[in-house]
């Protein structure tokens, strides 16, 4: 139920009226109409008494004496007169679903960004769910400051109820994660007739963290990317300014150089076309593949395209195959990409194990699963949650000195998205790494 504070104004009022007529009489004075008010019968049937002796001709002196005594007597017995207090106005909670904003706020509590109504003394009169959720709960009719102690968004709070008129800043809080929002205070116009102490505010919180990270991405993306590139153009350069220079007339220098130049001009083509595989795939990372492919020759076709590189290394590709077919939904080059890359990493990064063991898993009701494992070094179990991230890599000399270009994994990443895949790594340091694709 929605609560708030209202009427106080009201209240105030007829406690002063009250007041007011209270202070023309001394305490003395009403405390002694009050006991002979409270007294009247006994004091009555006291003068009766002494009325009817005085007729019957007793002592006037006598009488008027014991009268005294009576009157005495009953006033000093009777129980004090209890002190009229002022009362402080206690402010009447009344439920706002009833008041005008209720209007808004049953709409207000299914919207999904977070909300806060304040009254036009700043002290908050409700907050939806999504605010709830954010910002835990809050005391229902405390000022604002006890909720939100950013001393950018009360001032900007104050102006608004001041001016009323919008106003927004951007807040960042780093507990307990890091979060962007854009605040906003507007005035909530309900029809133009609302009484003054009526006046209601909405604080909104619209949440541009996840706008932020992808910026961010976007820049690293453009600066890692130029970074990769301007090593091997620097390096290039520099040969052949050698070669115009001080090698002119050394032809033996001169092929060697010509040797790393090539080195350095197929790493950055590699690089590009890393580069433009990921754009591709980002182009259409929407549409599902729907071609059926046949994972069983589609692995014995990687493994044969990669035994050059796993004989340069020294390491053994094992297939470990289900008898039939394992079809899956997907595009055939897409995932030739896909175990290339798992394998040729398995080969590289895992050569001293010897071994790499590739098992295709194809049970009825279950999902299909590859799992490319390797008996290498393995990965501190730190870098494996961002092994995906574009340019991401354990270490950068062996990745470099392996021809690694750190997207490997992020394309691999970008494929299994499409084919609504998963990517489930395992490593334990000194044992080895397994990586599986689940369909
Ligand atoms: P790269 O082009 O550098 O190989 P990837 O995206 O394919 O880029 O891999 C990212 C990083 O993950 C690699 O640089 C390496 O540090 C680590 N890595 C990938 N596969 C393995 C593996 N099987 N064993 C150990 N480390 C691995």
């Amino acid at each position: 139920m929605i609560r708030g504070y209202q009427a106080e104004f009201e209240d105030k009022s007829t406690s002063r009226d009250c007041e007011g007529q209270l202070e023309d009489e001394t305490p003395w004075t009403r405390s002694v109409i009050a006991r002979i008010r409270q007294e009247r019968a006994v004091l009555l049937v006291a003068l009766l008494t002494a009325l009817i002796a005085l007729a019957a001709g007793a002592n006037k002196w006598a009488v008027l004496g014991l009268l005294t005594v009576m009157v005495a007597t009953a006033l000093w017995h009777a129980p004090p007169v209890v002190r009229e207090e002022r009362q402080e106005p206690v402010p009447e909670v009344v439920d706002i679903s009833r008041s005008r904003l209720g209007e808004v706020s049953a709409t207000l509590a299914a919207l999904d960004i977070p909300v806060m109504v304040l009254s036009g003394d700043a002290s908050l009169l409700y907050q939806n769910r999504a605010a709830e959720k954010a910002f835990g709960e809050a005391a229902i009719g405390a000022h604002i400051s006890a909720r939100l102690r950013s001393p950018g968004i009360l001032d900007m709070i104050g102006e608004t109820i001041a001016t009323n008129a919008p106003n927004q800043i951007e807040h960042s809080e780093r507990l307990p994660s890091e979060r962007v929002y854009i605040v906003r205070s507007a005035p909530v116009e309900l029809d133009g007739q609302q009484p003054t102490d009526e006046r209601f505010f909405l604080l909104s919180f619209r949440d541009i963290s996840e706008v932020r990270r992808i910026d961010r991405m976007r820049s690293d993306f453009v600066a890692n990317a130029s970074h990769e590139l301007r090593t091997p153009l620097a390096s290039l350069r520099g040969f052949i300014e050698t070669i115009q220079g001080p090698a002119r007339n050394d032809a033996k220098a001169q092929e060697r150089f010509l040797g790393i130049m090539l080195d350095q001009t197929t790493r950055m083509s590699r690089l590009v076309d890393d580069l433009l595989s990921l754009s591709r795939l980002e182009l259409k990372s929407h549409i599902a593949p729907d071609e059926k492919v046949d994972l069983v020759p589609l692995l014995g076709h990687v493994r044969d395209s990669l035994v050059p590189l796993a004989n340069d290394v020294g390491v053994e590709i094992a297939l470990h195959l289900p008898e039939g077919k394992a079809e899956v939904l997907g595009d055939r080059d897409e995932l030739v990409q896909v175990f290339e890359n798992l394998m040729e990493n398995a080969c590289k990064y895992g050569q001293e194990g010897k071994t790499v063991d590739v098992f295709l898993k194809n049970v009825s009701g279950e999902p299909v699963e590859v799992t490319v494992v390797d008996k290498g070094p393995g990965i501190p179990a730190e870098h494996v949650p961002r092994l995906t991230e574009r340019f991401y890599r354990v270490s950068i000399e062996d990745s470099r000195s392996k021809k690694g270009t750190g997207l490997g994994l992020a394309i691999v990443k970008h494929i299994l998205t499409r084919h609504r895949a998963r990517l489930i790594v395992k490593s334990e340091v000194g044992k080895g790494t397994s990586f599986t694709v689940r369909f």
